[in-house]
């Protein structure tokens, strides 16, 4: 039997104009294959910026 959330992994989402670490996320790697590119705002810019996923750092 699979362990419940042995898909899900740990994302950090970074802005994409300050490369700074704004977010951190899970995803079903399973369920959602494509990579995650989302509009969320930044304290570092102080505005909405693209932000992609990254894999979270240990
Ligand atoms: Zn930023």
């Amino acid at each position: 039997m699979a362990k419940k959330g042995e898909h899900r992994v740990t994302l950090g989402l970074v802005c994409s104009v300050c490369k700074n670490r704004n977010y951190v996320t899970t995803r079903n790697k399973i369920n959602t294959e494509e990579k995650l590119f989302l509009k969320k705002y930044c304290k570092h810019c102080r505005k909405v910026t693209d932000h992609k996923e990254v894999e979270k750092l240990k």
